[in-house]
């Protein structure tokens, strides 16, 4: 196994296990992250000169945060590993990385992505005002920097990351003016026999609720975002509960989000079959259970390839790093693989039970203005995307970008794309899975224009 290259993309909780799996076979894997440090999301490391405990960093997580740093440090000279290097295109069976000015080509045996997954958007008329932060952006903002995005704060939008930020945000001082849900009770209610699936998860959930209640904060059910007020910046939230009455809550910050969506460009360029998802409501890449995707050789772990959260990153990573062998012509026992596809159920029924409680709301699609800017790096309306739909005839996603620059920014669709597709399917009076996803291009991030092509 040696001789054989194996890139992972992703050094986040399933590419690091995908890793320790390779590195105990005999490969010696390369492991590729933007970001500076190791660690992914969830177990984000803060900067060196950051003294804080595990503990305050990731409160009922530090004893797997410690353990998977621990992990990384003792593979580091077992591994190539190659932080701040974005990979920016895959084709033809190798992938393209830039680090600093440095362009590389690297080709591989085997490819692992384990690019996790980003914030699920859905615009309200104001979201682009500053102030206004994606709820992942509020969390990066405190767990690497310390520093809250305001100091009177309304969280809106759905999903476990929306208490779990709020509480956090509450425990470190920051005063949280309101949590507004737009999901209901009902629906957490009829969620709970699939989240008894993981009893400890579900107790956490609990407990941020209580946590917030006990902090005095404000935590509404069942709302319809209306609009984020402002003039240079976000001074307030306008919002109908659900007896049809508006409210508004004055605040100098918004973290909105509505739980996330997968990373999955990476997977397009490497050329996977995708097929719509009916519980998450998005594209995925299709693999097998053990994360081969359609393209020989290439693997999907983690949030990446379906949001199923960081201990089941774990073993995802574990069980592509074992499929990967096995096409490889490595022993792998059935044993280790059955136990890891066992490990998985349990999160695949609970991930269920979040979409029930915690739905996406296709629907504020159709009640967007025409005005509200759905694609913000190219600042394309609402109204705009109706108008290629019905005016000019646009049936799919990527007829409506090529006509309206919907997702031709900076971001490629990575924010706007769900969004916009509901957008153009209630345009079109069809169901979203009908509009398509937005195709994966390279370079899936901005590049510099002075690379130099590495020998
Ligand atoms: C903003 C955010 C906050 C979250 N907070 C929590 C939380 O507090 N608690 C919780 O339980 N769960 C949280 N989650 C979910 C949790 O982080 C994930 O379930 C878990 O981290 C998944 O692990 P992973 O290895 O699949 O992906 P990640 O941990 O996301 O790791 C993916 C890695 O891939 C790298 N990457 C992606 N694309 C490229 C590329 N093109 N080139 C190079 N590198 C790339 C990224 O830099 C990242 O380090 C959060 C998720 C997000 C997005």
């Amino acid at each position: 196994m040696a001789d054989r290259t194996v890139v992972i993309v992703g050094a986040g909780p399933a590419g690091t296990r995908a890793a320790a799996r390779l590195v105990a076979a005999g490969v010696r894997p390369i492991v590729i992250d933007e970001a500076v440090a190791n660690g992914g999301q969830i177990y984000r490391r803060q900067p060196p000169q950051f003294r804080r405990p595990a503990k305050a960093l990731y409160g009922f997580e530090a004893a797997k945060a410690e353990a998977l740093h621990g992990t990384f440090e003792t593979l580091r000279p077992s591994i190539d590993y190659r932080a701040q290097t974005l990979v920016w295109h895959i084709y033809d069976g190798e992938v393209h990385t830039l680090t600093g000015n440095q362009a590389r080509r690297i080709r591989y045996d085997a490819l692992i992505l384990a690019t996790g997954a980003t914030d699920r958007i859905m615009p309200v008329p104001g979201w682009t005002l500053p102030g206004v932060y994606s709820l992942g952006g509020a969390q990066i903002a405190l767990k690497a920097q310390a520093c809250a995005i305001g100091s009177n704060v309304v969280f809106m939008g759905s999903g476990p990351l929306l208490y779990l930020v709020a509480y956090q945000y509450a425990k470190a001082g920051a005063r949280v003016a309101a949590v507004l849900d737009t999901s209901t009770l009902a629906a957490s209610i009829r969620a709970m026999p699939l989240l008894a699936a993981r009893p400890g998860m579900l107790a956490k959930g609990l407990f941020y609720t209580a946590e917030l209640h006990r902090h005095g904060v404000k935590i509404v059910r069942g709302v319809t975002p209306v609009a984020i007020e402002g003039t240079d910046e976000a001074s307030g939230v306008v919002v109908r509960d659900a007896s049809g009455g508006e409210r508004r809550i004055a605040c100098d910050a918004v973290g909105i989000g509505y739980g996330l969506r997968s990373e999955t460009q990476l997977a397009d360029l490497a050329r996977c079959e995708f097929a719509f998802d009916t519980v998450a409501q998005q594209w995925l890449p299709v693999t097998d259970a053990d994360g081969r995707a359609s393209t020989p050789f290439v693997y999907l772990a983690g949030d990446g390839a379906r949001v199923l959260g960081a201990d089941a990153a774990e073993m995802a990573g574990q069980l592509a790093a074992c499929a990967a062998l096995r096409d490889l012509g490595a022993m792998v026992s059935d044993d280790e693989i059955r136990e890891l596809r066992e490990g998985l159920a349990p999160m695949a029924r609970f991930r269920q039970g979040l979409e029930t409680a915690f739905a996406w709301p296709a629907r504020f699609a159709a009640g967007l203005p025409d005005e509200a800017v759905v694609c913000r790096c190219e600042c394309i309306t609402a109204g705009e995307l109706r108008s290629v739909a019905r005016d000019k005839g646009a049936p799919e996603v990527n007829r409506a970008k090529a006509l309206s620059r919907l997702g031709m920014g900076r971001c490629q669709g990575r924010m706007c794309g769900l969004a916009g597709a509901e957008v153009l399917a209630d345009a079109l009076g069809v169901p979203v899975a009908e509009v398509g996803r937005l195709r994966g291009q390279g370079p899936v991030k901005p590049l510099p224009v002075n690379t130099e092509m590495a020998p």
